[in-house]
């Protein structure tokens, strides 16, 4: 039986209900962010208007200042966006329980077999129609046979409109798109496809998954598939596709003191902390694996005392689960870093936490270091704990290592 899968997006969430508490701010430049004074804030969201004038999500406020001298600052109200998040979600409600949230203002719903009506599209309209009469603002709705279309559905026309895509017309619709659209194509994954002369979704499509295999490993054959429409993975109510994200590796030699361990940890945590930025997760759970040379193996694992998505954070709480289960003499053959209990990076509520300045600081260096990175290399930056150790901290830990990430096949 033919699912029917809906993607609701919010359009511009913060930035809409910043403008519903106060209305004489729709007709100018808003972005949401923290206090422009200081100068680490970015931005977080922002209106139709400041797009206009070119403001992106994610850059500095200063520099968006820049750009749009009127723009008007507002800061983030989270306990605000999560009261809309649930309004959003009662509207849901009424049409189905499979509700899937990702982030604050997106979600998937499997309405198949809805008492509503048969007709996706009815659905959707139905519900857009309802969030902008009862809630003032406005969403866009994919419409598809599997949650992958139905997200990219929801990216296709904004705001205020629903998009569906068939069975009959994926081709046509979803083909021509960058491969850059299709969800958990990161950087680096759509660096290495355009290596290979791969561009467009429909390419991806093509392409033998055998080579796909290859370069990209298991989440080669993944994205194969979900490129073909062949995401099978269900709409569930509490947990996100991606169950964790980690890194493994054997070591070129035993590591037999703490020194060898924090080098290969840092590696490790680092290429784990590098995707789940890229793919705007934060962990509250870190996970450990140790091997040694006569191959006894343990797994231990530590709740983070605030959600992170930064690798000395990571680090620093692997480091202590070593602490605490080895004791000296010892000879570590393998490591493994993971992060686990992922939820989506922008449902913390980063300004209410009591070191946040300083945590917010370290998030903005490391995605400084990732994109310095996507455009010379993993090299080009290197922690200086790395040279301590070339033989140990010559690994690519994102290129050369298993990337285990228990995603849609089932
Ligand atoms: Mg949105």
């Amino acid at each position: 039986m033919t699912r029917v899968i809906l993607h609701s997006d919010i359009n511009n969430f913060y930035a809409s209900v910043e403008c519903l508490y106060n209305p004489a701010l729709r007709s100018m430049p808003v972005a949401v962010g923290g206090d422009p004074e200081l100068r680490h804030g970015i931005v977080l969201a922002k209106n139709n208007i400041a797009k206009k004038y070119g403001i992106k999500t994610g850059e500095a406020l200063w520099q968006a200042k820049r750009r749009c001298p009127d723009l008007v600052f507002v800061p983030p109200h989270y306990d605000r966006y999560i009261r809309f998040s649930r309004m959003v979600r009662e509207i849901y409600a009424d049409y189905t329980d499979k509700i899937e949230p990702f982030g604050l203002d997106e979600s998937w719903l499997d309405v198949t077999g809805s008492l509503v009506s048969q007709d996706g599209k009815v659905i959707a309209d139905k519900i857009r129609e309802r969030i902008k009469f009862e809630l003032g603002i406005t969403a866009s709705v994919g419409v598809s046979y599997n949650k992958i279309f139905a997200k990219l559905g929801s990216d296709m026309h904004k705001p205020d409109a629903t998009t569906t895509i068939t069975v009959a017309d994926f081709k046509d619709k979803v083909w021509p798109l960058p491969v850059r659209e299709l969800l958990y194509v990161g950087s680096s994954a759509s660096r290495k496809l355009a290596g290979y002369g791969i561009h467009t979704i429909g390419a991806l499509a093509r392409t033998e998954p055998r080579l796909l295999k290859n370069w990209l490993g298991i989440n080669g054959v993944m994205l194969w598939q979900f490129a073909n429409g062949m995401d099978i993975s269900p709409v569930s109510n509490d947990s996100y596709p991606i169950k964790s994200i980690g890194n493994s590796t054997t070591t070129p030699r035993d590591l037999v003191s703490y020194e060898d361990v924090k080098i290969t940890i840092y590696m490790l945590a680092e290429s784990v902390a590098s995707r789940l930025r890229e793919n705007g997760f934060i962990c509250r759970t870190v996970q450990l694996y140790v091997r040694d040379n006569k191959l006894v193996s343990f797994e231990r694992q530590a709740k983070l005392p605030e959600p992170s998505c930064v690798s000395d954070t990571i680090a620093h709480a692997s480091m202590r689960l070593f602490d605490l289960n080895v004791n000296e003499p010892f000879a570590v053959r393998s490591l493994g870093v993971r992060a686990c209990d992922l939820a989506p990076a922008d449902c913390r509520q980063l300004s209410f936490l009591p070191d946040s300045e300083r945590l917010q600081k370290k998030e903005e260096l490391e995605k400084a270091v990732d994109s310095i990175r996507n455009r010379f290399g993993h090299f080009a930056i290197q922690r200086g704990i790395m040279l301590t150790d070339r033989n140990l901290s010559s690994l690519n830990p994102r290129d050369d290592h298993s990337i285990q990430q228990i995603a849609f096949l089932r």
